[in-house]
């Protein structure tokens, strides 16, 4: 039976708990769109592995932190699929399948995964990380997704997505539809520290398990305008993370508005700013710590919540494949 809903298909590593960055890049498109299209929001944790092989039990304990803070910002896990990677051991298959159709140099070109390259050491850079902009080709495909909600630097990916698509359509017949991208409001979320994006590995981050303490204290050591010294001076919003943040998770757009007219003119000091912003993001954290503290009564719902939604992604994952298998022609006995 064709699927009523379009599907979306979406994903976060398990590497650690989720930040700032991720609601505004991902979150808070999959949150609007949920009811929309059917999403499988999945676990890369293969992915993970890429890079993180020695931190298997990091990874252990941010699966099921991924999906409490899944549940904590208020993804429906029964109309949605929550997704374990590795549990659908078709996400192996059809990345080797894919990797046969893939060039080389395709990879190579990819802007994204040359960047991270720079950042990893060549010689300790394991195969499989070289090879994960395949394996997330594959985790698109596999549910047949039409659309993918993702930050800016996912795009490289999807742009490959569309071609391995196309090419296997050319190639055997059409079986995969071309999936889009999909970014956030603000496409990459600068990091407390000034540095271009929020990220686990840079520690510049707030997280949506933090509590409203660390939150203020966070907010209080943030980057500004290194250029200004005293609260009279004329300050700059562009590549201000405060500024940022505030017009990010401020609802209050004329308080907003007000204080980046002060702030150019030197009429207000680093301080204001900052504790207006502490309080925004706290009021803007405060439901999901109380839908967090719901559930961390309840992890037992949120292991359910996992391997429901993977039994149901792992039945679409086998007719996918099946379907791949018989359109390549690799089904040799009846
Ligand atoms: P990752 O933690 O790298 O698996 O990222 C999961 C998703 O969150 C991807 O779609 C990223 O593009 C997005 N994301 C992570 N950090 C940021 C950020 N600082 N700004 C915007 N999007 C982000």
């Amino acid at each position: 039976m064709a699927p009523t809903k379009q599907r979306i298909l979406t994903g976060i590593r398990p590497t650690g708990a989720l930040h700032l960055g991720h609601y505004i890049g991902a979150l808070e498109n999959w949150l609007r769109l949920q009811e929309q299209y059917e999403c499988f929001f999945l676990i890369a944790d293969y992915q993970a592995l890429g890079d993180h092989i020695e931190e298997i039990d990091r990874i252990r304990k941010s699966v099921l932190d991924v999906a409490l803070d899944w549940l904590s910002v208020g993804l429906n896990p029964t109309d949605n699929a929550f997704v374990i990677q590795s549990y659908v051991p078709e996400h192996a298959e059809l990345t080797l399948l894919l990797s046969m159709i893939t060039p080389m140099g395709r990879l190579e070109r990819n802007p994204t995964l040359k960047t991270e390259m720079q950042r990893l050491e060549s010689e300790s850079m394991s195969v499989g990380f070289y090879t994960y902009p395949v394996s997330q080709v594959a985790d698109i495909l596999l549910p047949k997704a039409h659309l993918v909600p993702v930050g800016e630097d996912q795009i490289p990916h999807i742009e490959m997505t569309r071609e391995i698509a196309r090419k296997f359509n050319r190639l055997y017949g059409e079986v995969f539809p071309e999936p889009k991208a999909l970014v956030g409001r603000i496409p990459r979320l600068m990091g407390t520290d000034g540095q271009a994006k929020m990220s686990k590995s840079l520690d510049n981050c707030i997280h949506l398990s933090d509590d409203a303490a660390a939150v203020t204290e966070r907010v209080r050591r943030m980057y500004t305008d290194p250029a200004r010294l005293r609260a009279t001076d004329p300050g700059h919003l562009e590549g201000n993370p405060v500024f940022m943040y505030h017009d990010a998770f401020n609802p209050n757009k004329a308080e907003v508005d007000e204080l980046k007219e002060r702030y150019v003119q030197g009429k207000v000091g680093d301080v204001e700013v900052k504790k207006k912003l502490a309080v925004a993001l706290n009021a803007f954290l405060d439901p999901i710590r109380e839908r967090r503290a719901y559930y961390e009564q309840r992890r037992d719902d949120v292991a359910a919540a996992l391997l429901d939604g993977t039994r149901r992604a792992r039945a679409i994952a086998a007719q996918t494949m099946l379907e791949v298998r018989t359109a390549m022609r690799l089904i040799y006995l009846d």
